[in-house]
Protein backbone atom coordinates (compact mmCIF):
# COMPACT_ATOMS: atom_id res chain seq x y z
CA UNK A 1 0.00 0.00 0.00
CA UNK A 2 1.45 3.63 -0.53
CA UNK A 3 0.79 6.54 1.60
CA UNK A 4 1.55 10.00 0.95
CA UNK A 5 0.64 12.93 3.32
CA UNK A 6 -0.50 16.33 2.57
CA UNK A 7 -2.39 19.64 4.70
CA UNK A 8 -5.32 19.69 2.98
CA UNK A 9 -6.96 16.21 0.86
CA UNK A 10 -9.86 17.54 -1.30
CA UNK A 11 -12.19 14.91 -2.80
CA UNK A 12 -13.56 15.56 -6.56
CA UNK A 13 -12.03 18.66 -8.98
CA UNK A 14 -14.94 20.01 -9.64
CA UNK A 15 -16.03 23.41 -9.24
CA UNK A 16 -16.61 23.60 -5.50
CA UNK A 17 -13.61 21.14 -5.46
CA UNK A 18 -10.78 23.46 -6.98
CA UNK A 19 -12.51 26.30 -5.26
CA UNK A 20 -11.65 24.50 -2.05
CA UNK A 21 -8.10 23.51 -3.18
CA UNK A 22 -7.25 27.07 -4.58
CA UNK A 23 -8.21 28.91 -1.22
CA UNK A 24 -6.93 26.44 1.03
CA UNK A 25 -3.48 26.58 -0.95
CA UNK A 26 -3.70 30.87 -0.69
CA UNK A 27 -4.07 29.97 2.64
CA UNK A 28 -0.84 28.43 3.24
CA UNK A 29 -1.74 24.95 3.08
CA UNK A 30 0.07 22.02 1.01
CA UNK A 31 -3.23 20.23 -0.87
CA UNK A 32 -3.88 17.05 -2.94
CA UNK A 33 -7.11 16.96 -5.16
CA UNK A 34 -7.64 13.48 -5.61
CA UNK A 35 -10.32 13.05 -9.06
CA UNK A 36 -12.03 10.19 -10.44
CA UNK A 37 -12.16 11.51 -13.72
CA UNK A 38 -9.15 12.05 -16.53
CA UNK A 39 -9.73 15.88 -16.11
CA UNK A 40 -10.89 18.32 -13.95
CA UNK A 41 -14.08 20.12 -14.21
CA UNK A 42 -16.99 17.42 -13.65
CA UNK A 43 -20.48 18.65 -14.39
CA UNK A 44 -19.12 22.92 -14.22
CA UNK A 45 -17.66 22.05 -17.70
CA UNK A 46 -21.43 22.20 -18.78
CA UNK A 47 -22.34 25.02 -16.89
CA UNK A 48 -22.70 28.83 -18.17
CA UNK A 49 -22.48 31.18 -15.14
CA UNK A 50 -22.60 31.61 -11.32
CA UNK A 51 -24.49 33.77 -8.92
CA UNK A 52 -22.99 36.98 -7.59
CA UNK A 53 -24.80 39.85 -6.13
CA UNK A 54 -23.60 43.64 -5.81
CA UNK A 55 -20.87 42.93 -8.19
CA UNK A 56 -18.46 45.47 -10.20
CA UNK A 57 -20.35 44.00 -13.64
CA UNK A 58 -23.57 44.59 -12.01
CA UNK A 59 -23.05 48.18 -11.12
CA UNK A 60 -21.60 49.44 -14.03
CA UNK A 61 -24.85 47.87 -16.02
CA UNK A 62 -26.99 49.59 -13.68
CA UNK A 63 -28.54 46.32 -11.98
CA UNK A 64 -29.28 47.37 -8.68
CA UNK A 65 -30.37 44.32 -6.49
CA UNK A 66 -28.80 44.36 -2.65
CA UNK A 67 -27.58 41.52 -0.61
CA UNK A 68 -30.38 42.10 1.10
CA UNK A 69 -32.77 41.53 -1.47
CA UNK A 70 -31.05 38.59 -2.67
CA UNK A 71 -31.07 37.32 0.84
CA UNK A 72 -34.67 37.42 1.15
CA UNK A 73 -35.77 36.32 -1.98
CA UNK A 74 -33.65 33.52 -1.55
CA UNK A 75 -34.98 32.47 1.55
CA UNK A 76 -38.72 33.42 0.78
CA UNK A 77 -38.58 31.13 -1.83
CA UNK A 78 -36.95 28.01 -0.20
CA UNK A 79 -39.52 28.76 2.66
CA UNK A 80 -36.34 29.26 5.32
CA UNK A 81 -35.98 25.51 4.82
CA UNK A 82 -32.43 25.93 3.90
CA UNK A 83 -29.73 27.00 6.23
CA UNK A 84 -30.24 30.55 6.66
CA UNK A 85 -26.69 31.59 8.15
CA UNK A 86 -25.17 29.65 5.35
CA UNK A 87 -27.00 31.19 2.61
CA UNK A 88 -26.00 34.88 4.16
CA UNK A 89 -22.46 33.70 4.20
CA UNK A 90 -22.93 32.82 0.28
CA UNK A 91 -24.82 35.49 -0.78
CA UNK A 92 -22.52 38.10 0.66
CA UNK A 93 -19.68 36.41 -0.18
CA UNK A 94 -20.44 36.42 -3.98
CA UNK A 95 -19.59 39.57 -5.41
CA UNK A 96 -15.91 38.93 -3.94
CA UNK A 97 -15.91 35.50 -5.44
CA UNK A 98 -16.64 36.98 -9.34
CA UNK A 99 -13.72 39.62 -8.43
CA UNK A 100 -11.38 36.49 -7.08
CA UNK A 101 -12.42 34.32 -10.24
CA UNK A 102 -11.43 37.53 -12.56
CA UNK A 103 -7.98 37.86 -11.09
CA UNK A 104 -7.63 34.78 -12.21
CA UNK A 105 -8.22 35.52 -15.84
CA UNK A 106 -12.26 34.55 -15.97
CA UNK A 107 -13.77 36.42 -18.13
CA UNK A 108 -17.41 37.63 -17.84
CA UNK A 109 -20.10 38.47 -20.46
CA UNK A 110 -22.94 40.98 -18.76
CA UNK A 111 -25.24 39.82 -15.79
CA UNK A 112 -27.88 38.13 -16.79
CA UNK A 113 -31.59 37.47 -15.67
CA UNK A 114 -32.40 33.88 -16.79
CA UNK A 115 -36.30 34.93 -17.84
CA UNK A 116 -37.58 38.17 -17.24
CA UNK A 117 -39.38 37.30 -13.78
CA UNK A 118 -35.52 36.62 -12.40
CA UNK A 119 -32.66 38.53 -11.22
CA UNK A 120 -29.78 39.58 -13.33
CA UNK A 121 -27.40 37.28 -11.10
CA UNK A 122 -25.84 34.91 -13.62
CA UNK A 123 -22.70 35.93 -14.61
CA UNK A 124 -22.13 33.65 -17.35
CA UNK A 125 -18.76 33.03 -18.09
CA UNK A 126 -16.98 34.42 -21.52
CA UNK A 127 -15.32 31.99 -23.11
CA UNK A 128 -11.96 33.31 -24.79
CA UNK A 129 -13.60 32.66 -28.42
CA UNK A 130 -17.41 32.56 -29.48
CA UNK A 131 -20.33 33.62 -27.97
CA UNK A 132 -20.76 32.73 -24.41
CA UNK A 133 -23.25 30.06 -24.11
CA UNK A 134 -23.66 26.08 -22.46
CA UNK A 135 -20.39 25.04 -21.51
CA UNK A 136 -18.88 28.66 -21.36
CA UNK A 137 -18.12 27.61 -17.75
CA UNK A 138 -15.49 25.24 -19.07
CA UNK A 139 -13.25 28.11 -19.18
CA UNK A 140 -13.62 29.24 -16.22
CA UNK A 141 -12.70 25.36 -14.98
CA UNK A 142 -9.31 25.94 -17.09
CA UNK A 143 -8.28 29.14 -15.20
CA UNK A 144 -8.58 27.47 -11.86
CA UNK A 145 -7.15 24.30 -12.47
CA UNK A 146 -4.17 26.58 -13.83
CA UNK A 147 -4.37 28.48 -11.04
CA UNK A 148 -4.38 25.35 -8.43
CA UNK A 149 -1.21 24.23 -10.29
CA UNK A 150 0.16 27.52 -9.88
CA UNK A 151 -0.10 27.27 -6.31
CA UNK A 152 1.50 24.22 -6.44
CA UNK A 153 -1.70 22.04 -5.64
CA UNK A 154 -1.51 18.28 -6.75
CA UNK A 155 -4.30 17.05 -8.82
CA UNK A 156 -4.15 13.32 -9.29
CA UNK A 157 -6.33 12.42 -11.65
CA UNK A 158 -8.33 9.50 -12.41
CA UNK A 159 -7.90 8.22 -8.71
CA UNK A 160 -11.19 7.81 -7.21
CA UNK A 161 -11.95 7.98 -3.71
CA UNK A 162 -13.28 4.59 -1.92
CA UNK A 163 -13.75 6.03 1.75
CA UNK A 164 -12.28 7.87 4.19
CA UNK A 165 -9.69 7.31 6.90
CA UNK A 166 -11.36 7.67 10.21
CA UNK A 167 -9.14 7.66 13.88
CA UNK A 168 -10.49 8.70 17.29
CA UNK A 169 -13.46 10.04 15.95
CA UNK A 170 -11.31 12.73 13.55
CA UNK A 171 -11.15 12.08 9.80
CA UNK A 172 -7.44 11.91 9.01
CA UNK A 173 -7.32 10.46 5.60
CA UNK A 174 -8.56 9.31 2.68
CA UNK A 175 -8.11 5.36 0.92
CA UNK A 176 -7.87 5.73 -3.01
CA UNK A 177 -7.11 3.48 -6.29
CA UNK A 178 -5.08 4.77 -9.36
CA UNK A 179 -3.65 3.13 -12.09
CA UNK A 180 -0.83 1.36 -10.03
CA UNK A 181 -3.34 0.30 -7.22
CA UNK A 182 -4.46 1.15 -4.21
CA UNK A 183 -2.89 3.88 -2.05
CA UNK A 184 -3.54 5.78 1.45
CA UNK A 185 -3.51 9.53 1.62
CA UNK A 186 -3.00 11.32 5.30
CA UNK A 187 -3.81 14.72 5.90
CA UNK A 188 -5.17 17.73 8.67
CA UNK A 189 -8.48 17.59 6.88
CA UNK A 190 -10.71 16.20 4.09
CA UNK A 191 -12.98 18.38 1.81
CA UNK A 192 -15.73 16.26 0.16
CA UNK A 193 -16.89 17.60 -3.35
CA UNK A 194 -17.85 14.91 -5.61
CA UNK A 195 -20.79 16.41 -7.22
CA UNK A 196 -23.59 14.62 -6.04
CA UNK A 197 -25.61 11.75 -7.67
CA UNK A 198 -27.29 12.32 -10.68
CA UNK A 199 -25.34 10.03 -12.65
CA UNK A 200 -27.26 7.02 -10.15
CA UNK A 201 -29.74 5.85 -10.79
CA UNK A 202 -30.12 3.60 -7.62
CA UNK A 203 -29.18 7.03 -5.60
CA UNK A 204 -31.95 9.02 -7.60
CA UNK A 205 -34.52 5.79 -6.85
CA UNK A 206 -34.09 5.29 -3.25
CA UNK A 207 -33.59 9.24 -2.14
CA UNK A 208 -36.00 10.75 -4.63
CA UNK A 209 -39.24 10.68 -5.83
CA UNK A 210 -38.19 9.67 -9.22
CA UNK A 211 -37.07 6.92 -11.72
CA UNK A 212 -34.44 7.59 -13.92
CA UNK A 213 -35.53 7.00 -17.86
CA UNK A 214 -39.44 6.25 -16.35
CA UNK A 215 -40.32 9.33 -15.46
CA UNK A 216 -36.85 11.38 -15.20
CA UNK A 217 -35.21 12.05 -17.84
CA UNK A 218 -32.26 14.08 -16.59
CA UNK A 219 -28.30 14.83 -17.46
CA UNK A 220 -26.04 12.20 -16.30
CA UNK A 221 -22.46 13.64 -16.05
CA UNK A 222 -20.29 10.51 -16.28
CA UNK A 223 -18.70 9.21 -12.74
CA UNK A 224 -21.41 11.47 -10.52
CA UNK A 225 -22.48 8.45 -8.42
CA UNK A 226 -23.28 9.23 -4.94
CA UNK A 227 -19.46 8.47 -3.90
CA UNK A 228 -18.91 11.53 -1.35
CA UNK A 229 -22.32 11.48 0.04
CA UNK A 230 -21.89 7.65 0.72
CA UNK A 231 -18.07 8.20 2.15
CA UNK A 232 -19.55 10.52 4.43
CA UNK A 233 -22.26 9.06 5.37
CA UNK A 234 -20.46 5.70 6.44
CA UNK A 235 -17.82 8.09 8.65
CA UNK A 236 -21.13 9.42 10.51
CA UNK A 237 -22.54 11.87 8.31
CA UNK A 238 -25.94 12.92 9.17
CA UNK A 239 -28.58 13.14 5.76
CA UNK A 240 -30.17 16.15 4.51
CA UNK A 241 -32.39 17.28 2.00
CA UNK A 242 -32.58 14.91 -1.16
CA UNK A 243 -33.44 15.70 -4.34
CA UNK A 244 -32.95 16.57 -8.23
CA UNK A 245 -32.17 19.95 -9.50
CA UNK A 246 -35.39 20.06 -11.80
CA UNK A 247 -36.29 20.92 -15.12
CA UNK A 248 -38.60 20.24 -17.69
CA UNK A 249 -37.41 19.49 -21.09
CA UNK A 250 -38.40 16.71 -24.09
CA UNK A 251 -37.34 13.62 -23.17
CA UNK A 252 -33.97 12.37 -24.87
CA UNK A 253 -33.29 15.77 -26.78
CA UNK A 254 -30.57 16.87 -24.71
CA UNK A 255 -32.50 19.80 -23.44
CA UNK A 256 -33.47 23.54 -24.80
CA UNK A 257 -33.29 21.75 -28.62
CA UNK A 258 -34.67 24.11 -31.24
CA UNK A 259 -37.52 21.39 -31.46
CA UNK A 260 -39.16 22.72 -28.10
CA UNK A 261 -38.83 27.15 -29.35
CA UNK A 262 -42.38 27.04 -29.89
CA UNK A 263 -44.09 24.81 -26.75
CA UNK A 264 -42.26 26.51 -24.24
CA UNK A 265 -44.34 28.88 -24.69
CA UNK A 266 -47.18 30.23 -22.50
CA UNK A 267 -49.96 28.42 -24.35
CA UNK A 268 -51.94 24.90 -23.98
CA UNK A 269 -50.33 22.43 -22.05
CA UNK A 270 -52.51 19.11 -21.17
CA UNK A 271 -52.05 16.02 -19.52
CA UNK A 272 -52.81 12.86 -20.77
CA UNK A 273 -56.50 13.34 -19.56
CA UNK A 274 -56.10 15.91 -22.08
CA UNK A 275 -57.19 18.77 -19.03
CA UNK A 276 -55.26 21.62 -18.74
CA UNK A 277 -53.37 21.57 -15.46
CA UNK A 278 -52.11 24.99 -14.48
CA UNK A 279 -51.15 28.52 -15.36
CA UNK A 280 -49.47 28.40 -18.82
CA UNK A 281 -47.79 31.79 -18.09
CA UNK A 282 -45.05 30.11 -15.30
CA UNK A 283 -43.70 28.40 -18.24
CA UNK A 284 -40.82 31.09 -18.46
CA UNK A 285 -39.36 29.21 -14.52
CA UNK A 286 -38.48 25.83 -15.39
CA UNK A 287 -39.20 24.86 -11.65
CA UNK A 288 -42.53 25.74 -11.39
CA UNK A 289 -43.51 23.58 -14.79
CA UNK A 290 -41.93 20.84 -13.65
CA UNK A 291 -43.38 20.80 -10.03
CA UNK A 292 -47.13 21.08 -12.02
CA UNK A 293 -45.63 18.36 -14.36
CA UNK A 294 -44.66 16.07 -12.04
CA UNK A 295 -48.40 16.17 -10.62
CA UNK A 296 -49.83 14.55 -13.59
CA UNK A 297 -50.34 11.27 -14.72
CA UNK A 298 -47.16 9.22 -15.76
CA UNK A 299 -45.61 12.89 -15.18
CA UNK A 300 -45.69 13.61 -18.84
CA UNK A 301 -47.56 16.68 -20.27
CA UNK A 302 -47.90 17.94 -23.68
CA UNK A 303 -47.39 21.50 -24.98
CA UNK A 304 -50.33 22.18 -28.09
CA UNK A 305 -50.21 24.91 -30.86
CA UNK A 306 -51.70 24.92 -34.10
CA UNK A 307 -50.45 26.39 -37.52
CA UNK A 308 -52.12 30.08 -36.77
CA UNK A 309 -49.73 30.16 -33.76
CA UNK A 310 -46.68 29.09 -35.58
CA UNK A 311 -47.26 31.40 -38.05
CA UNK A 312 -48.09 34.32 -35.56
CA UNK A 313 -43.88 33.27 -34.24
CA UNK A 314 -42.58 33.34 -37.75
CA UNK A 315 -43.59 36.82 -38.11
CA UNK A 316 -43.83 38.16 -34.75
CA UNK A 317 -41.12 36.18 -32.34
CA UNK A 318 -41.96 34.32 -29.46
CA UNK A 319 -43.68 35.68 -26.59
CA UNK A 320 -40.90 34.39 -23.99
CA UNK A 321 -37.55 34.10 -24.61
CA UNK A 322 -34.88 33.16 -21.75
CA UNK A 323 -31.07 33.47 -22.11
CA UNK A 324 -30.63 30.04 -23.48
CA UNK A 325 -33.00 30.00 -26.26
CA UNK A 326 -32.74 33.91 -27.35
CA UNK A 327 -30.22 32.61 -29.70
CA UNK A 328 -32.08 30.21 -31.68
CA UNK A 329 -35.19 31.09 -34.06
CA UNK A 330 -38.37 29.91 -36.27
CA UNK A 331 -36.12 28.48 -38.66
CA UNK A 332 -33.81 25.98 -36.26
CA UNK A 333 -37.01 24.93 -35.18
CA UNK A 334 -37.98 24.12 -38.68
CA UNK A 335 -34.66 22.09 -39.30
CA UNK A 336 -35.10 19.76 -36.46
CA UNK A 337 -39.14 19.45 -36.90
CA UNK A 338 -38.07 18.15 -40.15
CA UNK A 339 -35.41 15.91 -38.54
CA UNK A 340 -38.13 14.13 -36.27
CA UNK A 341 -40.67 14.32 -39.07
CA UNK A 342 -38.33 12.04 -41.22
CA UNK A 343 -36.39 10.11 -38.64
CA UNK A 344 -39.74 9.54 -36.26
CA UNK A 345 -39.83 10.77 -33.23
CA UNK A 346 -41.81 9.63 -29.76
CA UNK A 347 -42.11 13.26 -28.72
CA UNK A 348 -42.84 15.63 -31.47
CA UNK A 349 -46.34 15.10 -33.05
CA UNK A 350 -48.48 16.57 -35.99
CA UNK A 351 -51.71 16.06 -37.16
CA UNK A 352 -54.61 17.19 -38.81
CA UNK A 353 -57.07 17.39 -36.08
CA UNK A 354 -57.54 16.77 -32.30
CA UNK A 355 -58.74 13.25 -32.62
CA UNK A 356 -55.70 12.66 -34.72
CA UNK A 357 -53.75 14.34 -32.60
CA UNK A 358 -55.22 11.79 -29.46
CA UNK A 359 -54.54 9.03 -31.33
CA UNK A 360 -50.95 9.85 -31.83
CA UNK A 361 -49.91 11.34 -28.68
CA UNK A 362 -52.23 8.55 -26.51
CA UNK A 363 -54.18 11.68 -24.86
CA UNK A 364 -57.39 11.09 -23.79
CA UNK A 365 -59.30 11.71 -27.24
CA UNK A 366 -62.74 12.70 -25.73
CA UNK A 367 -60.99 15.01 -22.79
CA UNK A 368 -58.86 16.80 -25.12
CA UNK A 369 -61.57 17.70 -27.25
CA UNK A 370 -63.80 18.69 -24.41
CA UNK A 371 -60.44 20.43 -23.09
CA UNK A 372 -59.95 22.81 -25.81
CA UNK A 373 -63.65 23.49 -26.43
CA UNK A 374 -63.57 25.03 -22.86
CA UNK A 375 -60.44 26.52 -23.36
CA UNK A 376 -60.94 28.34 -26.77
CA UNK A 377 -64.21 29.96 -24.82
CA UNK A 378 -62.25 30.87 -21.89
CA UNK A 379 -59.65 32.78 -24.74
CA UNK A 380 -63.08 35.00 -25.33
CA UNK A 381 -64.57 35.37 -21.36
CA UNK A 382 -61.35 34.97 -19.21
CA UNK A 383 -59.25 32.27 -17.51
CA UNK A 384 -61.92 30.88 -15.00
CA UNK A 385 -59.27 27.67 -14.13
CA UNK A 386 -56.31 29.28 -13.73
CA UNK A 387 -56.26 32.89 -14.15
CA UNK A 388 -53.69 33.42 -17.21
CA UNK A 389 -53.90 36.49 -18.45
CA UNK A 390 -55.97 36.69 -21.55
CA UNK A 391 -52.84 38.56 -24.12
CA UNK A 392 -51.12 34.83 -23.83
CA UNK A 393 -54.95 32.93 -24.47
CA UNK A 394 -55.13 32.14 -28.30
CA UNK A 395 -57.80 29.64 -29.36
CA UNK A 396 -56.70 26.35 -30.43
CA UNK A 397 -58.74 26.83 -33.85
CA UNK A 398 -56.16 26.36 -36.52
CA UNK A 399 -56.30 23.43 -39.23
CA UNK A 400 -52.95 21.88 -38.08
CA UNK A 401 -51.80 20.90 -34.97
CA UNK A 402 -48.57 20.27 -33.32
CA UNK A 403 -47.89 18.77 -30.07
CA UNK A 404 -44.37 18.35 -27.75
CA UNK A 405 -44.37 15.78 -24.85
CA UNK A 406 -42.38 16.99 -22.01
CA UNK A 407 -41.16 15.19 -19.00
CA UNK A 408 -38.94 16.05 -15.40
CA UNK A 409 -35.25 16.34 -16.12
CA UNK A 410 -32.39 17.94 -14.29
CA UNK A 411 -29.29 19.45 -13.99
CA UNK A 412 -28.27 17.07 -11.53
CA UNK A 413 -28.72 16.56 -7.93
CA UNK A 414 -29.38 18.34 -4.70
CA UNK A 415 -27.86 17.57 -1.29
CA UNK A 416 -27.19 14.28 1.06
CA UNK A 417 -24.43 15.14 3.35
CA UNK A 418 -25.50 17.56 6.34
CA UNK A 419 -23.50 20.12 7.12
CA UNK A 420 -23.32 23.81 9.25
CA UNK A 421 -22.95 27.01 7.75
CA UNK A 422 -19.24 26.22 8.55
CA UNK A 423 -19.23 23.94 5.59
CA UNK A 424 -18.12 21.13 8.80
CA UNK A 425 -20.10 17.85 8.29
CA UNK A 426 -21.87 17.12 10.81
CA UNK A 427 -23.81 13.97 12.24
CA UNK A 428 -27.74 13.70 12.56
CA UNK A 429 -27.65 15.27 16.64
CA UNK A 430 -25.70 18.56 14.44
CA UNK A 431 -22.25 17.56 16.16
CA UNK A 432 -19.18 17.88 13.89
CA UNK A 433 -16.93 15.57 12.63
CA UNK A 434 -13.73 17.00 13.21
CA UNK A 435 -11.37 17.11 10.39
CA UNK A 436 -14.26 16.42 7.84
CA UNK A 437 -16.04 19.34 4.95
CA UNK A 438 -18.35 19.20 2.03
CA UNK A 439 -19.34 21.38 -0.19
CA UNK A 440 -21.26 22.06 -3.80
CA UNK A 441 -23.71 19.38 -4.89
CA UNK A 442 -22.56 17.15 -2.19
CA UNK A 443 -24.15 19.15 0.61
CA UNK A 444 -26.48 21.70 -1.23
CA UNK A 445 -29.34 21.96 0.50
CA UNK A 446 -30.00 25.31 0.70
CA UNK A 447 -31.70 25.22 -2.69
CA UNK A 448 -34.37 23.33 -0.58
CA UNK A 449 -37.06 22.40 -2.19
CA UNK A 450 -36.44 23.52 -5.59
CA UNK A 451 -33.41 25.16 -7.31
CA UNK A 452 -33.81 28.89 -6.90
CA UNK A 453 -34.42 30.29 -10.58
CA UNK A 454 -35.36 33.74 -9.39
CA UNK A 455 -31.60 34.10 -8.74
CA UNK A 456 -30.27 32.24 -11.55
CA UNK A 457 -26.56 30.79 -11.59
CA UNK A 458 -27.47 29.61 -8.29
CA UNK A 459 -25.52 25.50 -8.06
CA UNK A 460 -22.24 26.71 -9.54
CA UNK A 461 -22.59 30.04 -7.37
CA UNK A 462 -23.01 27.86 -4.41
CA UNK A 463 -20.33 25.20 -5.29
CA UNK A 464 -17.89 27.73 -5.80
CA UNK A 465 -18.66 29.95 -2.78
CA UNK A 466 -18.76 26.83 -0.34
CA UNK A 467 -15.86 25.31 -1.81
CA UNK A 468 -14.41 28.28 -0.89
CA UNK A 469 -15.44 28.59 2.58
CA UNK A 470 -14.38 25.08 3.02
CA UNK A 471 -10.78 25.62 1.91
CA UNK A 472 -10.87 28.10 4.63
CA UNK A 473 -12.04 26.95 7.35
CA UNK A 474 -10.18 23.66 6.54
CA UNK A 475 -7.22 25.39 7.22
CA UNK A 476 -8.41 27.11 10.30
CA UNK A 477 -8.84 24.04 11.94
CA UNK A 478 -5.64 22.53 11.02
CA UNK A 479 -4.06 25.58 12.39
CA UNK A 480 -5.77 25.64 15.43
CA UNK A 481 -4.93 21.99 16.20
CA UNK A 482 -1.44 22.46 15.69
CA UNK A 483 -1.57 25.15 17.68
CA UNK A 484 -3.16 22.87 21.03
C1 LIG B 1 -26.05 21.19 -18.78
C2 LIG B 1 -25.80 21.81 -17.44
C3 LIG B 1 -25.78 23.19 -17.33
C4 LIG B 1 -25.59 23.80 -16.09
N1 LIG B 1 -25.56 25.16 -16.03
C5 LIG B 1 -25.43 25.77 -14.85
C6 LIG B 1 -25.35 27.19 -14.78
O1 LIG B 1 -25.26 27.89 -15.80
N2 LIG B 1 -25.32 27.76 -13.55
C7 LIG B 1 -25.37 27.02 -12.39
O2 LIG B 1 -25.41 27.60 -11.31
N3 LIG B 1 -25.33 25.66 -12.43
C8 LIG B 1 -25.36 25.03 -13.63
N4 LIG B 1 -25.30 23.67 -13.69
C9 LIG B 1 -25.01 22.91 -12.44
C10 LIG B 1 -23.51 23.05 -12.07
O3 LIG B 1 -22.72 22.56 -13.13
C11 LIG B 1 -23.22 22.31 -10.77
O4 LIG B 1 -24.02 22.87 -9.76
C12 LIG B 1 -21.75 22.40 -10.33
O5 LIG B 1 -20.88 21.93 -11.32
C13 LIG B 1 -21.55 21.61 -9.05
O6 LIG B 1 -20.20 21.64 -8.68
P1 LIG B 1 -19.55 20.48 -7.79
O7 LIG B 1 -18.14 20.84 -7.59
O8 LIG B 1 -20.41 20.21 -6.63
O9 LIG B 1 -19.64 19.19 -8.73
P2 LIG B 1 -18.85 18.92 -10.09
O10 LIG B 1 -18.49 20.20 -10.74
O11 LIG B 1 -19.65 17.96 -10.88
O12 LIG B 1 -17.49 18.19 -9.62
C14 LIG B 1 -17.52 16.95 -8.97
C15 LIG B 1 -16.20 16.24 -9.26
O13 LIG B 1 -16.04 15.14 -8.35
C16 LIG B 1 -15.46 14.05 -9.07
N5 LIG B 1 -15.72 12.78 -8.34
C17 LIG B 1 -16.88 12.10 -8.24
N6 LIG B 1 -16.71 11.00 -7.47
C18 LIG B 1 -15.41 10.98 -7.09
C19 LIG B 1 -14.62 10.10 -6.30
N7 LIG B 1 -15.12 8.98 -5.75
N8 LIG B 1 -13.30 10.38 -6.12
C20 LIG B 1 -12.76 11.51 -6.66
N9 LIG B 1 -13.46 12.37 -7.44
C21 LIG B 1 -14.77 12.13 -7.63
C22 LIG B 1 -16.13 14.14 -10.42
O14 LIG B 1 -15.43 13.42 -11.40
C23 LIG B 1 -16.14 15.66 -10.67
O15 LIG B 1 -14.98 16.09 -11.30
C24 LIG B 1 -25.43 23.01 -14.92
C25 LIG B 1 -25.43 21.63 -15.04
C26 LIG B 1 -25.61 21.02 -16.28
C27 LIG B 1 -25.60 19.53 -16.39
Amino acid sequence: MREFETDVIVVGGGAAGLAAAITAAENGAEVTILEKANTTGGCANMAMGLLGVETKLQKERLIGITREQAYEKFMDYTHWRSDAKLVKKYIDQSAGTIEWLQDMGVEFALPSKYFPGSEATWHIVQPKSGKPGLRAAATMIKAMTERAEELGVKIMLETPVKGLIKEDGEIIGAAAKDKEGDLEIFGGAVIITTGGFGDSPEFIEKYTPYEWGKDLYSYRIPGLTGDGIQMAWDAGAGKDYMDMELVFFAPNTGGYAPIELPFRQPNVFVNLDGQRFYNEAVVENPVFSVNAISRQKNRVAFSIVDDKIMKKYEENGFDLINVVTSSMDMNDFKQEMEEHLKNGSDVFYVADSLEELAEKTGINKDGLIAGIAQYNDMCQTGDADFNKELKYMTPLDGSKFYALKFAPSAYGSLGGIRINDMTEVVDDSLNTIPGLYAAGTDANSVCNPDYVFVLPGNTLGFAVNSGRMAGKNAVTYIKEALAE
